[in-house]
């Protein structure tokens, strides 16, 4: 099963990048094509029947499967990037952090209004990031068509978080 292959291959890296925190590393996956290419096509079994116009990968984990998972689909591929980044003229989504808050960005021609738009990231945590992503999305006149994630932390209930918004979630390892 791929979940199982995820997960062993994955670490966890006590005290990253604070302490107490156990942070999930996904980059020995990328060490591994075949698991990669398998990841992506896990991706593209489960969106069957789902509409996806547009895969928005968010930053920067979201891009190393996003761009692939865009491509073998055949539709774009945006970035989802921290403030400042993008080039060209943007929108911007504030949104709450534990501590502070934080700034989320979209070209203004990254879509069309009324095309429908996958979240993609590598990892849900609280599902604070993406719900900012699909507000934005939604700002900008598209429609979320869900969100894939290669791994979810279920303890932080991110899926619940973002379920409201739409129920079309696919976690790959949990
Ligand atoms: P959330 O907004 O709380 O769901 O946090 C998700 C974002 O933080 C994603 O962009 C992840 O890449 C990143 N993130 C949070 N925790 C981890 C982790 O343990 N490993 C890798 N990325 C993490």
């Amino acid at each position: 099963m791929i979940a199982d292959q995820i997960k062993a291959v994955i670490r966890d890296i006590p005290d990253f990048p604070k302490p107490g925190i156990i942070f999930k590393d996904i980059t020995p996956i990328l060490k591994e094509p075949k698991l990669c290419e398998d990841i992506v096509d896990a991706f593209i079994g489960q969106l069957q029947g789902t509409r996806v116009d547009v895969v928005a990968g968010v930053e920067s984990r979201g891009f190393l499967f996003g761009l692939t998972l865009a491509n073998k689909l055949g539709v774009p591929f945006v970035p989802v990037r921290k403030a400042g980044k993008l080039p060209y003229s943007v929108k911007q989504k504030v949104y709450e952090l534990e501590y502070g808050s934080a700034t989320i960005e979209l070209h203004t021609d990254a879509f069309e209004p009324g095309q429908h738009v996958l979240i993609h990231d590598d990892l849900l945590a609280t599902g604070g990031t993406v719900t900012a992503a699909s507000e934005l999305i939604h700002e900008m006149g598209g429609v979320v068509a869900g969100y894939s994630f290669v791994v979810g932390l279920n303890f932080l209930n991110g899926k619940e978080k973002i379920t409201p918004v739409s129920d079309n979630i696919i976690v790959l390892a949990e």
